[in-house]
């Protein structure tokens, strides 16, 4: 038997920094920012939100939208600018057709427009203050929800050029209601692009796990702390993921834009372990930074709505949560050709090199069968660990990262010395 041993532990340092990465991720902001009063009035209001479920049509709700009314009202007032903000409470009512249901709808939705000083459409940042009956929808949407105020303290200060709309929907968690409706409302031409902020978590860091074009993923690009991936957009597209958010109405309608949300641990996501307790200031402050630097971006002067090809996808992630990058799928598709092409070309001429040139490696039919014999060998190991847990436990994936690992190093130990004795 040849036992790599280096391989192996090249191998093993390989599994230990994707286990920290994923366990932990990047930091999120230092303490000491956690303390500033941008925060400290976020974590007031969303302590208000949380007090007990506010499902649509609850008593907790009514309390909840009143609440959200009053501290609208007293931000927009006091603003140099009150006389560029519109607050519109929308209660209209309309038919909706939804899993082959009809359905009569009046909903509770509250439009603040900041007129850009351009008066040019700009971005929507949407958030849903309805809770499902069993969560106090602290992550799930609260953290949401007190973003959409922080951002409005922000722009009442600082007029942006493009137009702000902030949508504090509801009847999210009723087929997605308050987002229909918002597209139905005149108020929707002051936008071209979104931002959705949700939480299909409860807690630590906000993903970007979706965009609907390179357009507006152009917001993303940038410093960070940001993190997400163009995988769990994918992930989300096999509809591995139980869950829909307000993302598809506003992309249905045409709107370019982005979906954030707090993603783990899954498992707490609609219970009653979504609370304050659960949570704390630096996913608060991570979501408001975040939500700030891409309205900026969406909202700023620099901004120009592409006229053409507006409808490409693009590719995202971040480079250990610190620089976020994206890329145009045409520009994705020329750096993976060029590779494509380089790749086999430099293997064919090493072994072109070694074998025919200074021959100094002397490959058998033995050796050229050997590698795809081992590669097989590691997909059926693969496979049957994966089945052996998920057939224990189907909903493994939602409950913690420990089992997933384990399946990782427990395929890794079994499989890699098995086809080293090949
Ligand atoms: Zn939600």
């Amino acid at each position: 038997m040849r036992f790599h041993r280096s391989a192996l532990l090249a191998f093993e340092h390989y599994m230990a920094s994707i286990t920290a990465v994923s366990i932990n991720g990047p930091a999120l902001p230092a303490s000491e920012s956690h303390s500033s009063a941008l925060v400290n009035a976020a974590w007031k209001d969303l302590a208000q939100i949380s007090t007990r479920p506010h499902s649509f049509n609850s008593r907790q709700h009514e309390l909840t939208r009143q609440y959200l009314l009053d501290r609208i009202q007293t931000v927009s007032t006091k603003s140099a600018n009150s006389e560029h903000i519109d607050v519109i409470s929308d209660e209209s009512g309309f038919v909706i057709t939804y899993d082959s249901n009809v359905g009569y709808w009046e909903g509770e939705n509250v439009y603040v427009v900041i007129h850009g000083t351009s008066g040019t459409p700009g971005v929507l940042v949407s958030a849903h203050y309805d809770s499902v009956a069993t969560a106090y929808g602290t992550t799930d949407d609260g953290i949401g929800v007190v973003t959409l105020l922080q951002l409005l303290e922000y722009f009442s200060g600082h007029r942006p050029f493009h137009n702000v709309v902030l949508n504090f929907n509801t009847g999210e968690e009723i087929n997605l209601f308050g987002a229909h409706q918002f597209i139905k409302h005149p108020v929707s031409k002051y936008v071209s692009s979104f931002i959705n902020l949700e939480g299909a978590g409860a807690g630590g860091r906000t993903a970007l796990f979706r965009s609907s074009s390179y357009e507006a993923l152009k917001a993303f690009s940038g410093s960070g702390p940001a993190f997400g991936s163009v995988i769990m957009q994918d992930i989300f597209k096999t509809g591995v993921v139980h869950s829909e958010t307000d993302f598809e109405p506003y992309s249905e309608a045409g709107l370019h834009g982005l979906d954030m949300a707090f993603y783990k641990p899954r498992s707490r996501y609609h219970t009653a372990l979504d609370n304050l307790k659960s949570t704390d200031k630096s996913s608060v402050k991570f979501m408001i930074d975040n939500a700030l630097r891409l309205t900026n971006f969406l909202a700023g002067e620099r901004y120009v709505a592409a006229e053409d090809n507006a409808d490409e996808l693009g590719v995202f992630f971040d480079i250990y949560g610190h620089k976020p990058l994206a890329f145009s799928m045409t520009g994705f598709a020329r750096f993976s050709l060029f590779f494509a092409i380089l790749g086999p070309t430099l293997i064919g001429y090493i072994v072109y090199y070694v074998m025919f040139k200074h021959p100094v490696v002397r490959v058998t039919a033995y050796g050229w069968v050997r590698m795809p014999v081992t590669f097989f060998f590691l997909v059926v190991v693969n496979i049957t660990v994966v089945k052996m847990f998920t057939g224990h436990n189907p909903a493994i994936i939602y409950s913690s990262d420990l089992p997933i690992i384990a399946i990782g190093y427990f395929s890794l130990i079994t499989s890699y010395p098995a086809s080293s004795s090949f």
